[in-house]
């Protein structure tokens, strides 16, 4: 259930402008778009017709999936290789390397390619065979390495930046603590959900990876309503939900089939980040919100998006009709081909009963 707390020794986000906002028009279909870098963000805001009417709440979603690279960390994937542009760290013909649950080197892999970079990707070797394809087919060099912990020197993200380090111009953007990414945020998503419900939201919930999208768009959100309710949700075996509720850095029980989310320190994104409520949300509840959203909604996407529409519904019940709750489809079920949407796979995890039975049919 929603869990509020007034925990926050750290000082709030300051919002300071960068020289490339996007703009939030969504005016894209008569002008004619700057390159591949000028198609992230200005996605469509769309009503869940079903979860809202259930609730008596607009139930909203950003569709993030649209994005050029197919997921959410495009928008970052941009403002951290602008931001290392702008520096002068990243010069032409250099390269990129960043440590990655998969997502952000598929948005990086874009952007490299139409910028004229290299891209070299650290990830754990827990992530779905499809985002390492797709890396692989966008010419980025992958290093799968096994899955420590943060504290473990061979931590993916430890090895991009040795990596980085020990090569001529080449840059780790070190999505998880370069506030680049949380500025991407501050600047794009949360302006175009402010201009999208005409300033009406009551409340956002996020999932938490890095925690620019959540710390972003709910420091942009405050700075024009403070009111509206700022909500991180968090899957099993993260850190965060219980840091927040009881000001304790453990982890819940258990472990998610979720990629990209949860976490296990506190970022430097997500620091000082507005929080005022958080909510767990278990494997069973977002699989089977994931398999609703396909089938009564018309979305396929990853679990990481049937978290966040769990916790939307969650905290619209909580706030009661007549409210209008945003969240976002974080990326494309295409990504998950051969696990959340594979029956053995499904099966091997105990979660192939937690699908109403209905939905099951067209699973192989
Ligand atoms: N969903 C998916 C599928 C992701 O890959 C990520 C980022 N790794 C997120 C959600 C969370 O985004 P953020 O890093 O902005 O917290």
């Amino acid at each position: 259930s929603l869990v509020s707390h007034s925990l926050s020794s750290i000082s709030a986000i300051t919002i300071t402008s960068s020289s490339f906002s996007t703009g939030t028009s969504r005016n894209t279909s008569n002008t004619i778009l700057d390159g591949l870098s000028g198609t992230v963000g200005r996605t469509p805001l769309i009503k869940l017709h079903k979860l809202s009417e259930e609730t008596g709440c607009t139930i909203a979603v950003k569709a993030e999936y649209l994005n050029p690279g197919g997921s959410v960390k495009d928008r970052a994937a941009l403002f951290l290789v602008k931001d290392a542009e702008e520096r002068g760290l990243l010069k032409p013909g250099g390269t990129v390397v960043e440590g990655t649950a998969g997502n952000t080197g598929i948005g990086l892999a874009h952007i490299c390619n139409s910028r004229g970079y290299k891209c070299v990707i650290f990830m754990p070797d827990t992530q779905s065979k499809e985002k390492i394809d797709a890396l692989r087919v966008l010419g980025a060099e992958v290093f799968p390495v096994p899955a420590v912990p943060f504290d473990n020197p061979n931590n993916y993200n430890h090895q991009a930046k040795r990596y980085a380090d020990g090569m001529d111009n080449a840059i780790w953007t070190n999505q998880f603590d370069n506030t680049a990414n949380r500025r991407a945020h501050i600047e794009t998503t949360g302006p175009e959900i402010w201009e999208q419900t005409n300033g009406a939201v009551s409340a956002v919930t996020f999932s938490t990876g890095t925690g620019g999208t959540l710390a972003g768009v709910g420091t942009y959100l405050k700075s024009k309503n403070n009111d509206i309710k700022v909500v991180l949700a968090d899957p099993q075996g993260s850190v965060l939900y219980k840091w927040f509720t009881e000001g304790a850095l453990e982890r819940t029980d258990g472990s998610s089939i979720t990629e990209g989310i949860g976490q296990g320190r506190l970022t430097d994104n997500l620091k000082g980040a507005p929080i005022d409520w958080s909510i767990l949300v278990k494997d069973t509840e977002l699989v089977k919100m994931t398999f609703r959203l396909l089938h009564e909604e018309g979305f396929f996407v990853g679990a990481s998006s049937g978290l966040n529409v769990t916790a939307a519904v969650e905290v619209a019940k909580t706030l009661g009709s007549g409210h209008t709750v945003v969240t976002c489809l974080c990326d494309s079920g295409q990504r998950y081909y051969g696990r959340l949407y594979n029956k053995e796979w499904l099966k091997e995890k105990g979660l192939l009963e937690a699908i109403p039975e209905k939905y099951r049919s067209g699973l192989h």
